[in-house]
């Protein structure tokens, strides 16, 4: 069972409806910016802090140039929305000292490369993540899906 603990702050979730620190990884799925029906995969390894993005069918982000694409700066400023800044640097191993208030300055702050990695189990995490929120007995309104119109769920 997946925990869904509140977030520090508020989240943009139709931006980036999942986000989590689970596998040794920060990970999660970033919508892409001009195509509603795509999504992308991406995620940085604690320690090594190795990253990668492709959408979910594995097909490699075109925004990886040497460098961690948009999606995982989103990425990893959701992760600080929702874990504090804190958490997050403590889980990824990076030395974040004073100063770092962002995702962006943490991402800053790491050696990252790039090592392909693939997107089918942080997806698959993503879909329970989902079919968890979407409890029968639920009357609030779950932002994460209505994310999601192609499954109708959030009719
Ligand atoms: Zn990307």
């Amino acid at each position: 069972m997946l925990a869904v603990v509140p977030p520090a702050r508020p989240r943009k979730l139709a931006k980036v409806p999942f986000v989590e620190l689970a596998d040794g990884r920060l990970q999660g799925v970033v919508s892409s910016g001009s195509d509603i029906e795509r999504v992308y995969v991406s995620s940085v390894a604690a320690g090594t802090h190795a990253y990668h993005c492709s959408t979910n069918n594995n097909r490699p982000c075109g925004g990886l140039r040497g460098a961690p694409c948009k999606h995982l700066e989103a990425l990893a400023e959701e992760a600080v929305l929702q874990y504090g800044v804190d958490r997050v640097a403590r889980y990824l191993r990076v030395d974040a000292g004073d100063g770092v208030g962002s995702g962006s300055d943490l991402l800053a702050r790491m050696d990252t490369r790039h090592e392909p990695t693939p997107a089918a189990v942080v997806f698959s995490r993503f879909l329970r993540h989902l079919a968890y929120l979407e409890l029968p007995d639920s009357t609030t309104a779950l932002p994460e899906l209505h994310w999601f119109p192609a499954t109708g769920a959030a009719r």
